[in-house]
Formats: C-alpha cells, structure tokens, sequence
C-alpha cells in the first residue's frame, strides 16, 4: 500500500471527550498507520476551558486504550507545524453539518498554503453523532441531565465531579 505508514493528526480542544470524536479517532486508526490526537492547549484563549489540557488528555486516553495505533499528545502551536513534529502527512477533522464546512473550507485553504505537503482529509459524522459537541453536552450536564449516551462513562463521572463544585 502507498500509504503504508502514513500518520494522522486529529486536533480538537476535547474539553470533554465525546462519542463523536471517538467515533471519528477510531475510524481515522483504521486507515492511517498512526494517529495523535493533538489536544488543543491555548493560555490566549478567551474562553476558559472546563478540564485543563492534562485532564483533556486523560480523558481522551482512557477512551481511546483499545486503540493500539492512538497516542494522545497536548500542541500550543500551529496545528502544521504539530503535524510536521510527529511527520504527519494528514489532518483529520471530522464534519457535522453544513456549519461546520464553512469554517473547515476556509481553515483548510489556510493550512495549506502554510503546508502543502499535508493534505486535509474530513470525515463524515456518524449519523448518531451528528448532533453531538462538547458545547451541548456541557450545557446538558450543567443542568444535570443525561449524558450517558453521548459520552464514555469515565467522562459523564468527570463531568459530574466537576460540575458539582
Ligand atoms: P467540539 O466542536 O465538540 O468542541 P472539538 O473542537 O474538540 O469539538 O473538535 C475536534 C474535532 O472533532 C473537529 O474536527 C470536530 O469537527 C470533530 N467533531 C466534534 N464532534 C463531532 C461529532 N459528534 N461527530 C464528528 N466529528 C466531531
């Protein structure tokens, strides 16, 4: 195969980790050789994240452990210039809706002009998590509603630790 060893960078703030993003991890680990998750850690940013960028890595860890060919590693960078330190030749992202094409189209153009040698490559939601963010599932849990179909259990267990404070 011509792609034989090829790596994937899929890169997400996960605050928290959700089924969606499983679901896309795993099936990005099918196809590429490896796969870093690279786990968005921004001091600049305004909005505050509700787990740090460690607890985000954990999280994602204890998800993906029946992944053999899945590491979990935190960037500050630009996302090519992560994806040039573990030799990438992929970003993957995954696709919810029509909203999430319009900034992934204008995103993508920019990477590329950045590193023409990584290509995008966009994977289709699962059609059970198309409506699935982390926004919406921190505003469920907020509320202390249910979200143990759209999150592993470790992490509904976080949420509520978390939250209760
Ligand atoms: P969110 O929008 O949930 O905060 P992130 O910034 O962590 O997501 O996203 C990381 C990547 O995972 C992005 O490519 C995003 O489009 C994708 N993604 C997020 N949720 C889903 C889902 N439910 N199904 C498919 N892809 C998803």
């Amino acid at each position: 195969m011509s792609n034989h060893g090829a790596v994937a960078v899929c890169p997400g703030s996960y605050d928290p980790v959700t089924n969606g993003h499983v679901d896309i991890i795993t099936r990005a680990s099918r196809v590429f050789e490896r796969v870093i998750v690279g786990v968005v850690n921004q001091p600049v940013r305004k909005e505050q994240t509700l787990f740090t960028a460690e607890e985000r890595q954990g999280l994602l860890e204890q998800a993906t452990t029946g992944l053999g060919n899945v590491e979990i590693a935190i960037f500050a960078n630009l996302l090519v210039e992560f994806a040039r330190e573990h030799q990438a030749s992929a970003i993957v992202k995954g696709l919810r809706a029509i909203s999430d094409f319009e900034y992934e189209f204008e995103m993508n153009q920019l990477n590329r002009k950045l590193a023409p040698e990584i290509e995008s490559v966009f994977v289709m939601a699962s059609a059970e998590y198309s409506f699935l963010s982390s926004t919406g599932v921190k505003e469920i849990a907020t509320f202390g509603g249910d979200v143990s179909d759209l999150v592993p259990e470790h992490v509904a267990v976080a949420l509520r630790d978390r939250l209760r404070r």
